[in-house]
């Protein structure tokens, strides 16, 4: 929580400020009840009009100074608040943009979400509710005993019983309060996670009339999270009443003991009543730090989770000298590379080496789980290799800044993912200075221009959020174009053309082929046909090499690749 506090420098002159006008507002409201009972043991006591109305006059105009000053605080508090949580919510989400696939994996996406929206703003929250109660409660509370002491020194011993039940009973709620707290968040975790996967799974759940069970998972999450929720709250709301009646049993106790001092002469009728004021600020001012002792905990709890991701250290990150890679138009070689996935028991490769030299197609075929899209995700690092290396135009990609790795690669994935804006927008996602030939040229290759010009707007159609209103096959076009408009030395197209028809998969392999003649280009498929052609087929196996060479090589030699094409044959015989 202190750590994070780092984040309210650039806001320091609203924070000094506030505390001063807090300061002043405090000072303020120490002062009506000593004015008070002057009106009343002077100026009533002794009818002196002249005095009331000068007393009152400064009454009113201390109050007013007061309202002024604490509004004023409040206005600067909350900039100073706001402005912490947006600082903090862009350091979050650009640590977050910095992660591997690794850190993402362990997080989560739910958790990441949380993170970033609710938990920064129970810490932003908190840092208002401090910048306020924090320094007005010992401000008022050491005020308002000095003051109490010096009006009435023989009514404050009561104060020294009832201050220590107080703090007790905060002590022993916080305790039971700050493991809920924690739990609190990672329910949040659970119920978010349940309804991402709702929303993006609507069509699956439907159609295999999982709605109910889906709603009672979503119910039983909710539930949980309420049942917490009840039982902090529950806690906390009995703490009000404790303080009350602690309050009270000390009014009254001031009012016992001080009637018989007023009747022995002793004190004076306003003194007591600006002792019981006194003490009345005083309690407040405890049940002020009360309140902060719940909250603190509760955001210490969040800011534990928002550490959590600003002290995680990307595993992939920049060469402190990259090199710059030669040019050998995008070759690509494995050796003799083994990896495995955090968590995971088993390797997802295992000693794979293999080169995809420039102008030529390589393909990678094999069943799934066998470790293809990893090879992508290597090529790409998205992850890096635990043994072995990855060479990209000869240089180990760890030792290139990620930056101008990934300007040589063009990449297409099996769900191809579009965003929202135009269709322009889209396929310029990865080349923004492409001019209008290109990408049109780009959509020709991808066999998307037809469709495209179809549309009402051309390249203009807007593309709904998660591109709804553009067909599966329609989306892997427009992502394959999206990555020939980056004109790479380097394509990567994983399981691409899986989604798309046998005529479409051929057309546009003939065009990339034209396209891409100095390129390299590496293509995973699960199709025989979509990679026969191929001028090297490497066959992966449970995440080894099980072959490599031509389709009629491997057809000789590979056992494997023989079972593949049979299953397939026979299907398509079948079909
Ligand atoms: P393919 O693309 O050939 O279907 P992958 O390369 O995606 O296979 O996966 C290879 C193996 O690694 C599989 O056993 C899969 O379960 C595992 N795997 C893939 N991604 C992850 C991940 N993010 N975390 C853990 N294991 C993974
Ligand atoms: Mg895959």
């Amino acid at each position: 929580m202190v750590k994070l506090l780092r984040f309210l420098r650039p806001y320091a002159a609203h924070v000094v400020g506030s505390l001063i006008l807090i300061f002043a507002q405090s000072i303020a409201s120490l002062s009506l009840p000593a004015l008070m009972s002057d009106i009343v043991d002077k100026g009533i006591a002794r009818n002196d009009i002249a005095l009331i109305l000068r007393t009152g006059g400064w009454m009113l105009l201390l109050a007013l100074c007061a309202v002024i000053a604490s509004v004023a605080s409040g206005y600067l508090a909350s900039r100073a608040s706001m402005g912490f949580g947006k600082i903090l919510r862009s350091r979050v989400f650009s640590r977050v943009s910095d992660f591997s696939l690794h850190e993402m994996d362990s997080f989560g996406a739910a958790s990441l979400i949380t993170r970033t929206t609710n938990d920064i703003t129970q810490v932003q929250q908190v840092v208002f509710m401090m910048l306020r109660m924090m320094a007005m409660a010992p401000m008022m509370a050491v005020g308002g005993i000095i003051m109490a002491v010096t009006t009435e020194p023989g009514l404050a011993w009561i104060l020294l019983v009832s201050l220590p039940i107080i703090a007790a009973g905060i002590v022993l709620m916080a305790k039971k309060g700050l493991p809920l707290f924690r739990a609190i968040q990672k329910k949040l975790d659970v119920l978010n996670r349940v309804l991402r996967e709702n929303l993006s799974g609507i069509r699956v759940i439907r159609a295999f009339d999982r709605d109910d069970f889906e709603r009672r998972r979503f119910d039983r999450a909710n539930t949980d999270l309420t049942a917490t929720a009840l039982k902090v709250n529950r806690l906390m709301a009995s703490l009000t009443p404790l303080v009350n009646l602690v309050m009270s049993l000390t009014t009254v106790m001031i009012v016992w003991f001080g009637g018989f001092a007023v009747d022995r002469g002793e004190v004076q009728i306003g003194s007591l009543m600006a002792f019981i004021q006194y003490a009345t600020q005083i309690m407040f001012s405890v049940l002020m730090v009360s309140v902060m002792f719940i909250l603190v905990p509760r955001a210490a709890a969040s800011a534990d989770r928002i550490n959590e991701v600003l002290d995680t250290e990307p595993e992939i990150r920049d060469p402190e000298a990259p090199r710059e890679a030669g040019d050998l138009g995008g070759r690509v070689e494995f050796r003799d590379v083994t990896f495995r996935y955090h968590g995971a028991e088993e390797p997802a490769l295992r000693g794979v080496s293999f080169t995809a030299e420039s102008g030529t197609t390589t393909a990678i075929i094999g069943g799934t789980g066998s470790g293809k899209s990893t090879v992508i995700n290597l090529i790409e690092r998205f992850y890096d290799v635990d043994t072995g290396v990855v060479l990209v135009d000869g240089i180990d990609v760890r030792d290139l800044s990620q930056r101008d790795l990934r300007s040589r690669l063009g990449l297409s994935t099996q769900k191809a993912v579009i965003f929202s804006g135009t269709i322009r927008d889209n396929l310029r996602f990865g080349a923004p200075n492409s001019d209008e030939a290109d990408l049109e040229k780009a959509a020709e290759i991808a066999q998307a221009a037809s469709f495209i010009r179809e549309k009402e707007g051309g390249f203009e159609e807007p593309v709904a959020q998660g591109g709804t209103n553009i067909s599966g096959g329609q989306k892997q076009r427009l992502a394959i174009a999206r990555a020939l408009a980056r004109k790479p030395k380097i394509y990567l197209f994983d399981d691409t053309f899986s989604a798309l028809d046998f005529k479409t998969d051929a057309k546009l392999r003939a065009a990339l082929r034209r396209e891409t003649e100095n390129a390299t280009v590496l293509i995973v498929a699960q199709r025989v046909g979509t990679i026969r052609n191929a001028d090297k087929i490497i066959v992966l196996d449970e995440g080894r090499v099980a072959g490599s060479g031509t389709h009629a090589e491997l057809l000789r030699d590979c056992p494997i690749y023989r079972e593949i094409v049979a299953s397939q044959l026979s299907e398509e015989e079948s079909a």
